[in-house]
């Protein structure tokens, strides 16, 4: 991809996060585009930077150990997330190259966290997972045990920014985002990271302050 097609991809999805943010009366500036690069070569995302997009996202800490690296050294202005599901194991290399993580859901991995922050003197932003379509095969902390776990990471030390949640696929998605915000409302939290390519106005009519756009800008992953 070159850069122009890039630059369009980006504009394209910036003047729909625009539209939507006009409508529920925000400003889109307060609202953080993450380009979702998992499963692309870096051929692929040094189109993106050449445009200028500076915040990415990866699903997967070893694909992004293999990509990223080389990246922020061309451009140490990359800002990186991680939005997948983290092992506790793989917490030190999260910790290590990750800016901000997006898929703190359980005690054990708060533990971890806590301990690689500390031993790598890095605190990434931390956005706690909500599985909030209660679905079995879904990560994210279940609706319960949020007060619980939100406690916990503060506790530890985490630098909690906020919730993050991705619906059930298939169904209307808005009253998620609803119930995700009111949530993070309640508990004093300003961030919520929801909203993927196929539903980025909703969430942003509902109050997402980080979308996490793939496929919009990319193209369908094979
Ligand atoms: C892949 C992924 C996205 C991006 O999804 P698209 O539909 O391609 O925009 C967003 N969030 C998470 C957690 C993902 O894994």
């Amino acid at each position: 991809m070159e850069v122009e097609q890039a630059r369009e991809r980006l504009d394209e999805v910036r003047a729909h996060i625009a539209r939507a943010a006009k409508v529920a009366g925000r400003v889109p500036e307060t609202i953080s585009l993450i380009a979702i690069s998992k499963t692309y070569p870096a051929e692929a995302i040094t189109p993106f930077i050449a445009a200028g997009q500076c915040v990415f996202g990866e699903n997967r800490v070893q694909e992004a150990q293999c990509k990223w690296p080389a990246l922020i050294e061309a451009q140490p202005d990359i800002d990186l997330h991680l939005v997948g599901q983290l092992q506790s194991n793989k917490s030190e290399d999260a910790v290590r190259l990750f800016c901000t993580i997006h898929s703190v859901d359980r005690p054990s991995l708060v533990t971890a966290l806590a301990r690689a922050q500390e031993k790598h003197g890095k605190r990434p932003r931390c956005f706690i997972q909500v599985n909030i379509g209660d679905e079995p095969q879904k990560g994210g902390c279940a609706l319960a045990d949020l007060p619980a776990l939100l406690g916990e990471a503060r506790a530890a030390g985490l630098d909690v920014a906020g919730l993050m949640a991705v619906p059930p696929a298939g169904v209307e998605t808005a009253p998620y985002f609803a119930l995700t915000a009111k949530l993070a409302r309640d508990h004093g939290l300003e961030g919520l990271s929801m909203g993927m390519s196929a539903d980025l106005e909703a969430a942003v009519m509902l109050g997402a302050t980080h979308v996490r756009i793939g496929t919009a800008l990319f193209g369908a992953r094979g």
